[in-house]
């Protein structure tokens, strides 16, 4: 529409990725939302779609659920930001430790690119190494270490170094350490890598759910067993990056969920009900050693003006109880259940090859290919048909992120659902 026409030309003017930066997981077909209730957003010109981006993650309970709103409606009004720890982060905190007894520290941060970085610090300072280890397509979050492998497709078990970055003073290039990139779900060839560069490594992060460019799928218990031998053989400290799943999994988290328990964890997304709110924690002699109050233990330094801020902190208490005391879980599972089930019969009825990964209310597709366990596997489908597909459904009032895993949420109905099977196979169509 016009509206949409114009606001895309204006941020093409003032952003320097212009729509693409703004609008990333729908380009070429840019919605600019205004609203959203539920599972719905609504964009400029008044067309609703059925929301399975969800912020990316963070909306468990879908948009504006009440309990949320009066929860962050009463903070705002009584105090904002006073960038210290307050009665209710401490509570939240313990509510958290309560659900995830592995937590035996934990530390709020903004985002979970902060949370993976933090995690990672104190995995160096403890150990006393530089290099760590990270699974092909799992996704930590935008700081320079991890930016490697994830959505390339570079050689597994050779060192890889992330682009180089300018030193600011003297504006020489300067090369960040090396990043072990390991296979994914490949028990043998995961333990013999983290073996052969074991005493070299500080640390190893894994995603107990792959993310899409790693296919969405859930780590095999049996795969994260032996990630935790190898790595507790060399020393290694085990870093969970939880960021996507944390209370989506269960309130327990992965550590429940595939019966191994890793050093430390990293919690994100729908920890802040909506809002920014992340946290990295786990053994508390890791913690206490690195950023304790002890003296000679403060080795990390990790601080934020926005960190633990009531707004997130109210949002996601208020977001938490809710987990708590209703189905919601079960609710966003079943509709994650139900897409996954009606895609497989759609793709079944076509006749094409592909898959439907995903765990819970977890969600993805994949076309030409018919078995997908990692990134190898996703790179060896139609990429682009996949792309086609999910891009096609916006015309059909369904914002399905391409690049980013589906996600149901507790507010998604059975209708909402068919609504999108129904787009999903027009557009297969
Ligand atoms: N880790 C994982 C597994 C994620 O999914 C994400 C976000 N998609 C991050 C880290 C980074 O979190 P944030 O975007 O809050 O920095």
């Amino acid at each position: 529409t016009a509206a949409s026409k114009d606001l895309w030309t204006r941020a093409e003017r003032i952003f320097p990725q212009g729509v693409s930066g703004q609008a990333k997981f729908f380009t070429p077909y840019p919605v600019f939302v205004t609203s959203a209730q539920g599972a719905y957003v609504t964009d400029v010109s008044g067309r609703d779609y059925v929301d399975l981006l969800m912020g990316a993650g963070p909306l468990l309970l879908g948009h504006g659920h009440p309990a949320v709103v009066e929860a962050v409606r009463k903070q705002a009004v009584s105090m904002v930001n006073p960038m210290m720890p307050t009665r209710a982060s401490i509570e939240y905190a313990e509510r958290l430790q309560a659900h995830m007894p592995h937590l035996e520290r934990l530390r709020f941060t903004n985002t979970g690119s902060e949370a993976t970085r933090s995690a990672v610090r104190v995995a160096r300072a403890a150990t006393g190494r530089l290099k760590i280890a990270k699974f092909e397509g799992n996704y930590h979050g935008s700081d320079d270490a991890f930016l490697v492998s994830t959505h390339s497709s570079r050689l597994q078990g050779t060192p890889q170094r992330p682009e180089p970055v300018l030193d600011y003073a003297g504006l020489s290039p300067r090369l960040l350490d090396e990043v072990v990139v390991l296979p994914y779900n490949d028990a043998e060839s995961a333990a013999a890598l983290i073996a052969e560069h074991g005493s070299e490594l500080a640390a190893v992060i894994m995603e107990p759910v792959s993310f899409s460019s790693g296919g969405g799928v859930p780590a095999r218990p049996e795969f994260a067993a032996a990630v935790r031998a190898a790595t507790a053989a060399h020393g290694i400290v085990l870093i969970f990056d939880e960021v996507l799943c944390a209370l989506r999994l269960g309130l327990a988290g992965a550590p429940a969920y595939l019966g191994v328990t890793p050093d430390l964890v990293c919690i994100g997304k729908a920890l802040g009900g909506g809002l920014p709110l992340a946290a990295f924690g786990g053994r508390a002699d890791l913690m206490d050693g690195t950023l304790g109050v002890a003296a000679g233990a403060r080795k990390v330094f990790q601080s934020g003006t926005f960190t633990e801020n009531p707004l997130s902190v109210a949002a996601g208490a208020a977001s938490l109880t809710v987990l708590e005391t209703e189905d919601a879980l079960t609710r966003a599972d079943k509709a994650g259940e139900r897409l996954r089930d009606g895609l497989r019969q759609l793709l079944l009825e076509s006749g094409a090859t592909a898959t439907v990964t995903g765990v819970g209310s977890i969600v993805q597709l994949h076309l030409g290919v018919s078995e997908v366990h990692n990134r190898r596997d996703v790179l060896s489908g139609d990429l682009r048909q996949t792309a086609d597909v999910l891009l096609g459904c916006v015309a059909d009032g369904v914002l399905w992120p391409p690049i980013h895993p589906a996600v149901t949420s507790s507010e998604h109905t059975d209708a909402d659902i068919d609504r999108v099977l129904h787009a999903v196979d027009g557009a297969l169509a």
